[in-house]
């Protein structure tokens, strides 16, 4: 017999909400971006390449190549790295469709573990971190070890922590980053800090993995929110990027998203992208197809791309408002505390510092629903119970 596993923080927390049928009922738990109106929204450039791919009389259900669409990953590629990318005009840069970010965290782990690049490494994330990370890598049969990241106390990066664990880690480990828009925290590094990081990494030989879920929602400005990444190529390291389409295009259920491998000579192209397609063809065969063509469409036709960027702006731009809504209202209703970090944080969510009590009262009393560590979907925030969910904040803290 084998024990029962323990159940996902998240999941958890989603079939609670739903058996919630109270009116006032907010599910500041799903990490997925809602309208003004609480529903889900389908970008309209979505809309516009779903159509032009059913008017397509050439449309077929056909299994892609093992490598995905080359629309999806070509466009990837210069939406991540930059059309002046020394690693796309090297030739040092192989990219494979995924199963969404997940996937590719994924896929990216059982290479790193099959082939012990670097040697005896563990994976090092960040703390906190995203709840599904540790699962991940555990799950590929990596050591996972955690870094300093969030100061408890003053919401903001421990930047001397990271470094310091950085530096003292063994060297040649595997250090997942988050490129920007930091899952739970909405803390990201500056241009400054990345600085240091990579520089610390580099020093120590560690291995970056970037994990990056939501470029374009932390600044509404794609080539800002891959600065990070961008740097580290510049600055010669090899690396990875796990890239996910669910945030920014709004395709969640679709999976659509990519591994990208950077080498530091072309020459190892060859063997890395090989052996990554067999380990993608013995797990998923092929890569789903139908996001990856909307995807494909958007990131290919010039004018559907500025479509995109506009709808992701208004995205942005409207968990921006929230998180000034927010705290405006708390600030109004003289809650105790200092709440600048609703608006200093980034991305789709807000590390309240609300304790685990303080979560409880809001899910049993309010029906509010956040996950344990006081993480808030700024995204599940409208115009309708901004002011509510302020209320309730206040109450629990006094
Ligand atoms: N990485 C981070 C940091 C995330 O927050 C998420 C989703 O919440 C993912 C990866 C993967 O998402 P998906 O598999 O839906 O692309």
């Amino acid at each position: 017999m084998f024990p029962q596993a323990p159940p996902d923080g998240i999941l958890k927390l989603s079939v609670l909400s739903r058996a919630d049928t109270d009116s006032n009922k907010v599910d500041l738990g799903v990490g997925a971006y809602r309208d003004d109106n609480g529903k889900p929204w389908v970008l309209p450039v979505v809309a516009k390449a779903e159509q032009r791919l059913q008017n397509d009389p050439n449309a077929n259900h056909e299994y892609m190549g093992v490598g995905g669409l080359p629309s999806l990953t070509g466009g990837a590629q210069t939406l991540i790295f930059g059309s002046d990318s020394p690693a796309i005009h090297e030739g040092r840069l192989y990219t494979l469709q995924t199963i969404s970010g997940t996937g590719a965290n994924m896929l990216g782990a059982v290479f790193l573990k099959e082939f012990k690049v670097p040697a005896d490494a563990a994976i090092y994330i960040s703390k906190p971190t995203w709840g599904n990370h540790r699962s991940i890598f555990e799950t590929a049969g990596h050591k996972v070890r955690e870094y300093r990241y969030c100061n408890y106390q003053t919401l903001t990066l421990d930047i001397n922590g990271m470094l310091e664990d950085l530096r003292a880690a063994p060297p040649g480990q595997i250090i997942v980053l988050h490129a920007c828009a930091h899952n739970p925290t909405g803390i990201d590094p500056t241009e400054e800090q990345w600085s240091k990081i990579a520089d610390v990494m580099a020093e120590r030989g560690h291995f970056p993995f970037f994990d990056c879920a939501y470029q374009g929602f932390a600044t509404g400005d794609v080539d800002r929110d891959a600065l990070a990444i961008r740097m580290f190529v510049s600055r010669g390291f090899e690396l990875f990027v796990a890239e996910s389409f669910a945030k920014n295009m709004g395709l969640y259920g679709e999976r659509t998203g990519c591994l990208h491998v950077v080498t530091k000579d072309s020459s190892l192209l060859p063997a890395v992208s090989s052996q990554l397609n067999r380990l993608s063809r013995a797990t998923i065969s092929t890569a789903s197809a139908y996001g990856a063509k909307i995807a494909g469409t958007v990131l290919q036709d010039k004018a559907l791309y500025s479509e995109w960027l506009a709808n992701m702006q208004t995205m942005s731009d409207r968990i921006k408002s929230m998180r000034e809504a927010l705290r405006s209202k708390l600030t109004e209703l003289g809650t105790p505390g200092d709440w600048s970090h609703v608006t200093s944080q980034i991305g789709m969510f807000s590390f309240t510092g609300l304790s685990l009590d303080q979560v409880e009262t809001l899910r049993n009393k309010y029906h509010m629903y956040l996950t344990d560590d006081g993480r808030i979907s700024v995204a599940a925030l409208n115009s309708n119970n901004v002011e509510y969910v302020a209320k309730a904040i206040d109450a629990v803290v006094r």
